[in-house]
């Protein structure tokens, strides 16, 4: 692998509620050949959700036994949940010389820093915490309870936004694409 086959490996980080999928899904359908990292999970699909396009939904068990097996590049615990990145894909892509985006939080972003110092990574910002509370309402697909845990580690997450290549606020969505796009595209 080389140098430059690694800066075609985009780590996208940012708060949940942040806009993150909202972002990635219209990058995808502008440039159909950036392909998208498919993470495992332990938690439940969210209404609309399909496994193996959103998300390889597992049990515990069988999470348990991908980090066993060492099929996963990272693994995090997010929310009382495991989220975790299928190494094999994004090993083929890198290969390939394709672009392979993760959309993966935190600690998962310092463990793909470790292990390709090359990819670039990008944290996506809110205008605000109050909007970032009101987006995640809005979206309404989590309890109270997952609400406020999510807005806990959102905003040690933000804290740590300066360790990034980029940061991107997402205000005005068109605005944030843009900046994106120069970040990936250019060298
Ligand atoms: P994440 O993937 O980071 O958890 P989502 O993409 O699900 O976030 O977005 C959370 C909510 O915020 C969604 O309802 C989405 O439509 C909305 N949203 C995303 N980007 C913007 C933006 N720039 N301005 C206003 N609302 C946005
Ligand atoms: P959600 O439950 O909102 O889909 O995701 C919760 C968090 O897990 C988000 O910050 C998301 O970026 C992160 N995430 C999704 N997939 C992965 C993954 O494969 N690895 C890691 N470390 N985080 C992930």
């Amino acid at each position: 692998m080389s140098a430059n086959q690694l800066g075609k490996l985009i780590v996208i980080t940012g708060p949940s509620g942040v806009g993150k999928g909202t972002l990635v899904n219209l990058l995808l359908q502008a440039h159909p050949h950036l392909k998208l990292s498919i993470s495992a999970t332990t938690r439940q699909p969210r209404p609309g959700e399909v496994a193996g396009v959103n998300y390889f939904f597992l049990s515990k068990k069988d999470f348990e036994a991908a980090i066993l097996n060492r099929e996963l590049l990272e693994w995090a615990e997010y929310a009382g949940n495991y989220y975790g990145t299928p190494k094999a894909p994004v090993i083929e892509q890198i290969n390939s010389g394709n672009y392979i985006i993760l959309e993966i939080e935190l600690e998962g972003a310092r463990s793909i820093a470790n292990i390709f110092p090359e990819a670039k990574r990008v944290f996506i910002l809110p205008p605000s915490i109050d909007e970032l509370e009101a987006r995640i309402r809005d979206r309404g697909t989590n309890s109270e309870e997952s609400i406020a845990k999510r807005l806990s580690i959102a905003k040690k997450e933000i804290a740590a936004s300066n360790e990034f290549d980029f940061q991107i606020v997402n205000d005005d969505l068109d605005n944030a694409i843009a900046q994106l796009e120069t970040v990936i595209f250019k060298d």
